[in-house]
């Protein structure tokens, strides 16, 4: 059994497949809208995701995106299109497994299993450290010599993602690209961020600790010896 959130704004496929699940003793939540998913996502994590790609407030590879900036849960994309580019696109985006409409609930409870027991099996990932900092992916929580950090979700994001690339400087673009999904963008939205995040670790930048600015290149999150 687990709880499995299903996205989908057509009300005769949603209850199908609410039904569907509720066969298989799973507990069921739905959402009609991303957005709403994305809240249920944070404030009340579900075992694994079905996504149904044609929301209406938001575009599928965008929601699927927004869903992968928040959690690792696993996510099932449900495509109307049987297109192989779009299929390969979502899965390199983040998406553990697909569904090309109309499928039966055998076929559905079937990829699900197979997600629930990957993950499973993989566990939960590993809580970085990096000196006396902490950061645990999968609840999202940091520390800093055992003293929780209260951070804003992109404070996270970025500190997660310097954390998983320690002692190597990381692009300003690709923080842009990977921590705020922004192809351009201009490096004072990195600029105040890292502030924040100083401030909070108790540093700044004219005497960093953990958080160095490599003019011109980058950001480097540092072991401190
Ligand atoms: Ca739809």
């Amino acid at each position: 059994m687990a709880t499995v959130l299903v996205v989908e704004d057509d009300e005769y496929v949603r209850s199908a497949m609410i039904q569907e699940l509720g066969r298989r003793q799973h507990a069921v939540r739905s959402a009609g809208r991303a957005l709403d998913a994305l809240r249920e996502i944070t404030q009340n994590p579900p075992d694994a995701v079905i996504l149904d790609l044609g929301l209406p407030d938001l575009d599928g590879s965008e929601a699927l995106k927004m869903v992968r900036s928040v959690s690792s849960v696993p996510v099932i994309v449900a495509t109307a299109r049987d297109d192989e580019a779009e299929i390969v696109r979502l899965l390199e985006a983040g998406a553990d497994d697909y569904l090309v409409k109309p499928f039966s609930g055998d076929h559905l409870n079937a990829r699900l299993d197979a997600v629930l027991r990957r993950a499973r099996a993989a566990g939960p990932p590993p809580v970085l450290r990096v000196g006396a900092l902490a950061v645990d992916l999968n609840r999202r929580e940091a520390s800093l010599g055992g003293e929780p950090l209260a951070l804003t979700r992109r404070e996270f994001d970025l500190l997660a993602y310097l954390a998983a690339r320690a002692d190597r400087v990381v692009p300003r673009k690709e923080l842009l690209t990977e921590v705020w999904q922004q192809s351009y963008g201009d490096d004072q939205t990195i600029d105040v961020h890292l502030s924040w995040l100083r401030r909070k670790l108790g540093e700044s930048a004219s005497a960093p600790r953990y958080l160095h600015t490599v003019r011109g290149v980058g950001v480097m999150l540092i072991t401190p010896t």
